[in-house]
């Protein structure tokens, strides 16, 4: 299957989370075209700040493969990862990045900065962006103009 494939199944996630009423941001990590886990944002719910959608599909991952390093792994989110979840992604050793939306407010995979290709890490990862960009832009931008309006009224 190919990334956009992948980057579908993270858009359903994120619809999940949309649907409790959280920030639509879904992830899905992929070992030799095998998904191994799903999630999307949790934080509202669970009141959990590191309740991240990526931080949650590595923690599954890692359950489910029992092994903390993700080492052939891809991951795809909708969102550009924030620094805590990139920092997550070098730590579990993850091969590969994909995302869709860039996040102009907290990306650290290319927008803020990079911490996933900095070389004064012992990891690197392959980072592919842009991947259905405009559906999970939206998915955001309309999350948070129905927001907007609920708080008006
Ligand atoms: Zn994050």
């Amino acid at each position: 299957m190919n990334d956009q494939y992948y980057m579908n199944m993270a858009i359903k996630e994120a619809k999940k989370a949309r649907e409790i009423g959280e920030v639509p941001i879904g992830a899905v990590i992929v070992l030799d075209d095998e998904v191994i886990s799903t999630a999307y944002n949790l934080r509202e719910k669970e009141q959990r700040s590191i309740a991240h959608a990526e931080i949650l599909a590595i923690d599954k991952a890692c359950q489910e493969l029992e092994t903390w390093r993700l080492e052939n792994a891809t991951l795809y989110v909708t969102l550009e990862p924030c620094p805590m979840c990139a920092g997550a992604i070098v730590l579990s050793r993850i091969k590969r990045v994909v995302y869709g939306a860039a996040d102009p407010k907290g990306g650290c995979a290319g927008t803020l900065m990079n911490l996933l290709q900095d070389e004064r890490f012992n990891h690197q990862v392959d980072v592919l962006s842009g991947v259905e960009a405009e559906a999970c832009g939206k998915m955001l931008s309309d999350f948070f103009k129905e927001l907007r309006t609920r708080k008006k009224k």
